[in-house]
């Protein structure tokens, strides 16, 4: 594996970068450097025709300063142990950054969720629920849906959790689906997250987003909610790609029979509309805004020096390195970073666990609203740091969240 393919090096690059730009304690480096648990679990699932199997789960506590460690748990076959450190350390910075009662954990499953049927998948789920149940709880460590996951899969954990631990309070996950507990607005709100900070950035920047060209990769939950709001805007996206390939259409996809093909065919594959091209076309492809909305690393060097654009709106975590984020920026390229784009779904996360609290159930209008108006708020805070310090939007977010957690540690005698 080389440096860049471990997503943790890309957090101890990006930890080292924040500390020597900005004026931190030295402790405080070493006390986020590390989480706190790294816990794997190894459990066995009798499969449909009757193979006992055992799979490897992974969950990472990284840091519970300012409350429960919080963030999804993810299926797919490249989890591993140093992916889920990179991703809770970045849930301890968004929910700092957004200064919500949270801290920051990551979990998953190491298999290809797409070779399994439902009845095993609802087993595969059941089963990790209960390897879990030990290590988490709605005051301890909330775990909620990320690639792989949904709605459905929380449920079913969640009401394993609840029978094996013999409790009633469905906020130990977030992310569920509405009649069993979950908010309103939640399975839209990363994509509606990110429409705000494109909004928001194109009003400080006095661009017209209407007629505006964007190229995305990934077509799952972030990524296809997203598209339908760039929609409405009159936005178009003259290509995109999945795990299955690539495709382009310089008139523009029609979103709506997309995600109508992705819910048949459960992904791209075979789309017959526009032509098939490769990962470097689709990088290489003129627009306005580029949005990874798959998975980290995908934009290194070789694709940061072929991207041609304005923008880059990260909806996945990690997607750009160290050495890609440095070409886009010398090319004037602005990237506004994961931990603040793509907050919007532990902020609605947050909602839902105020909710299954406190038994007071909000209407879709309210949720959205209070998600609309905290993300715009905290972008133009990030965007006027950023500015006035002359930060880049990632070294910007990171000043929030490190100085809201030094302050805390040293209120608490820590530091
Ligand atoms: P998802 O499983 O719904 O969709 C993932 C998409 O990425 C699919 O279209 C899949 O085909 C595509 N993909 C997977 N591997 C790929 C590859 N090698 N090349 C190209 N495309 C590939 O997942 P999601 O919930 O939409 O998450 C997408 C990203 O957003 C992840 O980085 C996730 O961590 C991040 N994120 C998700 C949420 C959330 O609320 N779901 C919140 C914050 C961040």
């Amino acid at each position: 594996m080389n440096k860049t393919e471990n997503l943790f090096d890309l957090v101890k690059d990006q930890i080292s970068q924040s500390f020597a730009t900005l004026n931190l304690k030295k402790e405080l480096e070493v006390l986020i450097s590390n989480p706190n648990n790294e816990i794997i679990v190894n459990f066995p699932v009798k499969l449909k025709n009757d193979s006992l199997k055992i799979f490897k789960g992974y969950r990472v506590q990284h840091n519970n300063l300012l409350g429960p460690y919080k963030g999804g748990l993810r299926f797919h076959q490249n989890v591993y142990l140093d992916e889920c450190k990179a991703l809770a350390f970045w849930m301890t910075m968004k929910t700092a950054l957004h200064n919500i009662p949270f801290g920051g954990g990551k979990g998953g499953i190491k298999f290809n969720p797409y070779e399994y049927n439902d009845t095993d998948l609802k087993e595969i789920s059941i089963q990790f629920s209960k390897a879990l149940s030990n290590y988490i709880g709605e005051d301890k460590d909330i775990p909620a849906p990320d690639v792989g996951t949904n709605s459905k899969i929380m449920d079913l954990m969640t009401h394993t959790y609840l029978n094996t631990t013999n409790t009633i309070n469905k906020g130990v996950y977030t992310g569920k689906s509405i009649p069993f507990g979950g908010s309103e607005g939640r399975t839209e709100a990363t994509g509606r997250g990110l429409y705000i900070c494109l909004l928001e950035w194109a009003k400080r920047n006095n661009i017209l987003l209407e007629g505006k060209t964007y190229i995305l990769q990934g077509f799952g939950n972030v990524g296809s909610n997203l598209a339908l709001l760039l929609s409405k805007l009159g936005m178009t996206m003259i290509a995109v790609g999945d795990h299955t390939g690539y495709y382009e259409n310089d008139e523009g996809f029609n979103i709506y029979k997309m995600l109508e093909y992705v819910k048949k065919n459960k992904s791209l594959e075979n789309y017959n509309i526009g032509n098939n091209i490769d990962k470097t076309l689709f990088f290489s492809k003129k627009c306005d805004i580029v949005i990874p909305a798959a998975l980290e690393l995908q934009i290194k060097k070789e694709e940061a020096e072929i991207i041609n654009c304005k923008m880059v709106l990260e909806a996945a975590n990690g997607p750009v390195d160290i050495e890609g984020e440095t070409i886009l920026t010398n090319k004037g390229i602005t990237v506004i970073p994961d931990i603040l784009a793509n907050s919007g779904g532990v902020l609605v996360s947050y909602y839902e666990w105020l909710q299954n609290r406190s038994h007071n159930y909000w209407s879709k209008e309210k949720v959205l609203n209070k998600l609309d108006n905290k993300m715009s708020e905290l972008f133009n805070k990030v965007y006027d740091l950023s500015i006035k310090n002359n930060y880049n939007m990632r070294t910007a977010s990171y000043y929030i969240s490190l100085n809201r957690l030094q302050d805390v540690y040293i209120a608490s005698g820590v530091l």
